[in-house]
């Protein structure tokens, strides 16, 4: 019911109880209601019967009625239930099985539709999980993409940074260019000829792209080539569309030529990243580095190869947009390119050469584009000397030299040429050596530069001219024999022209450009200027050096080695001329190839698990003033035999009691291992690692220290032989006679030398292999080693080292050290301009003073003399290859025993070695290498202020060699008439000096035991530290690996140091 309606009714009723009228109470009733309707009349009395009877007739009528309609009902009642027994049997019953069938359905229905509710209900689960899912992919992915491209920038900046260093190396080491290389090349006599004129040598001259377009390519490929890392690979693929050339062997190469091996090791195998520049793109005859990243295989294309290399031409690399670097063209040598491309191929794709062409060297050579090639005009008289040049060469055709004679010819020119051309690298280098030690002014240098060129330019102009001279009276004397009269002239000339053609002269450009990339070395450009930080800086990649940083590494400390040589090792370094492997310093080692050693420099091999391949003999020979000469096994035997035969009576006798004096002193200088030294108050933890090796040395502490000539006076040595014998040991390891030598280090050396079972250990590989040992310590925990990084200030803020800058300007801040292994006097000029600017305290500038006071008069320390070398190549036709008695692989001659300087006289005892007797791989097949020198006896007085190019200093050098070859000749007689040419380098006090950046050439101090001591590694001034044999425990391999291991340990926590200690393995005890 509405709510209105309701509302009516309910108003109605109330209006009534209102108006006081109760609902039984009515009015007067409504016409149409029971109550209105008229009331029967009663009967009156005597009315007739009738009335009664159909009454009564009436009422049975309708009785019958009732009972027929009961009866009726009741019968119809039955039927009804028939019919509806008969309708539920025909019609409900199978209604009711219809429906409980439908039912069924409808419940089975239900239940599927309620399976599928609740599978939709998962389902929608599902998704939403999978699209929570998805989101996190897409949340992985965007970051994936962010941090991709992250990366891409890093790898774009890292490519900016590389590009941004090689252009400063390129510019500081090959200047600005443009940079030619010219590429000689040998031909198998049976490679196909392209012409007549075809020999068996090809030259190639390209030029590379400019520095702004590719800097860090044709840095890397300069780098190659000044390294020689081609000399000797091939041109090995002829593809059609390139020349490929790279490490492969020829027809020229030793069997073992483990080309690639040089590259990798060299650091130089592979560009750093595939740089390109559009406008270098890949047209024929340019120069392109083939695979991925590029190099050390190149390739010269023989056809526009832009689309194919350039970017997105190669497919099957990673990232296939980048193209090879295209670098350099050729710019003379067409024909020989071309000639190539005649070489028969073996079968299968890769178009391998039938025969390789062998590169026979590749060098930076200066050259002069024709003006035509530039597109200028040439005056008169440039066109008349062209002509003529031309019409030589022309006639010298005619002239028909059987080819043989002519490529022979060639060759020898060639030969002269390259000689030649090494001279004037090396005389440039040795200039670009002095030019980081000069402090003159810019301008002084660049007119002493101009001035060295000039002299070095009429010098070779002079050489070239008296070498064609020779070569012209050859040429005369076959052309006599054949009576033909021009043939002098033309190869006159075509010497020149080779010459020339090899850089041998040396033009204008070239010295402008020498001019440039001197001022380059010391000039600060604004983009090398750069500043960065880590935890150490070492000054100076000695062994001492190396070792300090290769442990500060090894302990985590970021560590950087800056190095001013190209080569790390100071004296200790190497380097390879003409196949032969030369080595500057040291070639005697001993206690390397045992596990358990003493030795401090193999302990940092087992700290830092980086070693050599040490090759094990056992001879030393000895030439006395007498003549005899005696090369015996090391080792008590060894010296049994050698006293026997040349001490006399008594010798070992004496010796005998001597070794059994210096048992203790031995036992105790063997005891413990420097390494376990620090300058702190840590080295109580450390040390004591060590208890009873500690008391057994403090037992001795005293007696170690003293001279051991005060030994050798205590034992009464009478024998001259014994006494002569021992003063040429303290000699040879300290630079100084028995008198100035501890009996620590003699102790050392008596038990290690004299020990049974003893060997004597080389590297395998030369010297340099130590270095190299080192440098891959330092490497492999993150630390650095930079060459050509000369340090020219130590940076000081209020007394404390903060960093160094570099002659290139950039400065690199230390967070923890600056340690130098400079000698002290290097190290003293780094810190003056600290020093001016007064941050220097007094302590400070008296320490320095002190270590650089060499007048023993004021209690300051000389120093040792210096040296004179000669480093050669021999051929070795009829020599033994292996050592012995006879024909050992080092030894020593002493002139004269009796002199007032004994064995410090200048020139007195020569030490010669041939290490390729040793280690055959270091000389070329055939040949030997060979180094000897005059240990710290040469005064540098002889030499001081001589002009190198002076006739004086030549002559001086000529004497040197002389005396020098006089000693090498006492085993190999005919040693001078069997040298290589090009291969004889002749070193004196300056050479030490520049080279080594040893202040006046000096091996070491002359620190006199019982008088002066060695200064420690620490000093006054806040985190400046010194290692290197100007410090303790002095000079030697194994002496300066100990100091640069003291400061390093110094340097570290203590935790850290005994971290090491354990690593270590001494001698059993
Ligand atoms: C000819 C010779 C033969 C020897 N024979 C033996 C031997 O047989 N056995 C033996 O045990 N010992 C021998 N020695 C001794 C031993 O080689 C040395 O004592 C030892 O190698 C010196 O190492 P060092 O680290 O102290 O210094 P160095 O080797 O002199 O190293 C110092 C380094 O510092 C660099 N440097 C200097 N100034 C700067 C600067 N401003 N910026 C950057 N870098 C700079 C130098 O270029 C150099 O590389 C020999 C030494 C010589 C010279």
């Amino acid at each position: 019911m509405s709510s209105g309606v309701q509302q009516r009714k309910k108003s109605d009723i109330s209006s009534q109880i209102e108006h006081g009228v109760s609902p039984e109470k009515k009015g007067p009733e409504p016409k149409n209601s029971l109550a209105g309707r008229p009331r029967r009349r009663r009967r009156a009395p005597g009315q007739p019967l009738a009335r009664e009877w159909v009454l009564g007739f009436g009422l049975m009528m309708v009785g019958v009625l009732l009972a027929g309609y009961f009866l009726m009902s009741r019968h119809e009642k039955v039927q009804m239930e028939h019919l509806r027994e008969d309708i539920i049997h025909d019609k409900v019953e199978p209604m009711s099985r219809e429906w409980e069938e439908k039912l069924a359905a409808l419940e089975e229905e239900r239940d599927s539709l309620k399976k599928e509710v609740t599978e939709s209900a998962q389902f929608k689960e599902g998704k939403t999980q999978l699209e929570e899912q998805i989101h996190q992919v897409e949340d992985i992915r965007e970051k994936q993409e962010h941090d991709i491209q992250h990366l891409i920038d890093y790898k774009r900046q890292m490519q900016r940074n590389i590009e941004l260093l090689s252009k400063t190396e390129l510019l500081e080491k090959f200047g600005p260019g443009p940079h030619y290389v010219e590429i000689n090349l040998g031909f198998d006599p049976e490679f196909p000829k392209g012409n007549e004129s075809d020999g068996n040598t090809g030259r190639i001259v390209i030029e590379l792209a400019p520095v702004e377009e590719m800097p860090h390519t044709v840095y890397w490929f300069l780098e190659q080539v000044n390294r020689t890392l081609y000399d000797g690979c091939s041109f090995h693929r002829n593809a059609g569309h390139v020349i490929q050339g790279g490490p492969a062997p020829n027809f020229l190469s030793p069997p073992e030529a483990k080309l690639n091996r040089r590259f990798v090791d060299a650091g130089f195998h592979s560009v750093l990243f595939q740089e390109y520049s559009p406008n270098f793109p890949h047209k024929k005859y340019t120069l392109g580095f083939a695979g991925r990243p590029g190099g050390p295989d190149f390739y010269i294309s023989t056809m526009d190869n832009s689309l194919l290399h350039g970017p997105g031409g190669q497919t099957n690399y990673e990232d296939s947009s980048e193209a090879d670097p295209c670098f350099a063209k050729v710019i003379d040598g067409f024909d020989t390119v071309d000639r190539m491309l005649l070489s028969p191929v073996k079968p299968g794709n890769y178009r391998a050469m039938v025969t390789n062409v062998a590169i026979t060297s590749m060098k930076i050579v200066s050259y002069e584009r024709k003006k035509e090639e530039k597109g200028e005009t040439l005056t008169k008289d440039e066109a008349e000397e062209e002509k003529v040049k031309n019409e030589v060469i022309e006639s010298s055709k005619e002239e028909k030299l059987s080819k043989s004679e002519k490529e022979e010819l060639v060759e020898e020119v060639e030969k002269k040429s390259k000689y030649l051309k090494h001279e004037i690298v090396d005389s440039s280098s040795e200039r670009k050596e002095k030019e980081v030690v000069d402090e003159d002014s810019e301008s002084k240098l660049k007119n002493k530069l101009a001035e060295d060129v000039k002299q070095k330019q009429e010098a070779t102009e002079r050489k070239l001219e008296n070498d064609s001279l020779d070569l012209d009276g050859v040429l005369k004397i076959r052309a006599k024999r054949r009576e033909k009269r021009r043939i002098g002239q033309p190869m006159k000339l075509l010497v020149f022209g080779l010459a020339l053609a090899n850089g041998f002269v040396v033009p204008t450009m070239q010295h402008a450009n020498q001019l440039k990339t001197s001022n380059s070395l010391f000039v600060a450009t604004g983009d090398v200027a750069t500043e960065e930080e880590v935890d150490c800086v070492v000054i100076g990649s000695g062994l001492a050096g190396l070792s300090c940083a290769a442990l500060l590494s090894h302990c985590g400390k970021k560590t950087v080695v800056l190095e001013s040589h190209d080569t790390p090792g100071g004296c200790t370094h190497s380097w390879t001329r003409r196949g032969f492997h030369f080595e500057s310093g040291p070639s005697l080692y001993s206690g390397f190839s045992m596990d358990r050693s003493p030795n401090p420099l193999k302990n940092i091999f087992q700290i830092i698990e980086e070693d050599c391949e040490w090759i094990t003999y056992d001879r030393w020979g000895t030439v006395l003033p007498n003549g005899e000469k005696f090369a015996p096994p090391i080792g008590p035997e060894g010296l049994a035999k050698t006293l026997k035969q040349h001490g006399g009576p008594g010798a070992e006798e004496e010796f005998a009691s001597l070794m059994e004096r210096m048992a203790p002193l031995s036992d105790a200088a063997q005891a413990l291992s420097s390494l376990a030294l620090r300058e702190d108050a840590g080295a109580v933890v450390t040390l004591l690692k060590y208890p009873f090796e500690l008391f057994r040395t403090l037992q001795q502490g005293q007696a170690l220290n003293e001279p051991f000539s005060v030994i050798m006076d205590e034992m009464k040595l009478k024998n001259k032989f014994v006494i002569n014998w021992l003063d040429m040991l303290c000699f040879l390891l300290q630079g100084l006679p028995a008198s100035g030598t501890m009996n620590a280090v003699m102790a050392y050396m008596l038990a290690d030398w004299y020990r049974p079972g003893v060997t004597l250990d080389f590297p395998k590989g030369g010297s340099g292999e130590i270095a190299n040992a080192l440098v891959r310590g330092v490497n492999k925990f993150g630390g650095e080693v930079r060459l050509n990084s000369h340090v020219d200030e130590i940076i000081v803020d209020q007394n404390r080292a903060v960093g160094v800058k570099l002659a290139s300007g950039k400065v690199i801040r230390a967070k923890h050290a600056v340690v130098s292994n400079a000698d002290p006097f290097i190290t003293n000029k780094m810190l003056s301009s600290a020093r001016l600017a007064g941050h220097l305290s007094n302590e400070a500038i008296e320490y320095m003073n002190k270590l650089i006071n060499t007048d023993a008069e004021d209690g300051g320390v000389p120093n040792l003399k210096s040296f004179i070398h000669i480093h050669a190549g021999i051929d070795a036709s009829g020599l033994p290859t292996v050592a012995s008695e006879d024909f050992p692989t080092q030894w020593a001659v002493v002139r004269d025993w009796d002199l007032p300087e004994g064995v410090e006289a200048p020139r007195n005892i020569v030490l010669c070695s041939m290490p390729s007797l040793i280690d055959p791989s270091l000389a070329p097949e055939g040949k030997h290498v060979l180094h000897a020198y005059v240990p710290a006896t040469e005064p540098y007085e002889w030499w001081e202020g001589l002009d190198r190019d002076s006739d004086d200093y030549k002559k001086k050098k000529e004497e040197a060699a002389d005396f020098l070859w006089s000693a090498i000749e006492e085993y190999v007689p005919d040693a001078r008439n069997r040298a290589v040419p090009g291969t004889v380098q002749v070193g004196t006090p300056l050479t030490h000096e520049r080279f080594l950046r040893r202040t006046r050439g000096a091996y070491g101090p002359r620190v006199e035991a019982g008088k002066s001591t060695l200064p420690g590694h620490k000093t006054p001034l806040e985190g400046l530290f010194l290692c290197g044999d100007f410090t303790f425990p002095g000079i030697g391999v194994p002496a300066t690996a100990a100091s640069g291991a003291v400061t390093a340990n110094t340097l570290v926590s203590v935790p850290q140091h005994l971290g090491m200690l354990s690593k270590i393995r001494l001698p059993e005890k």
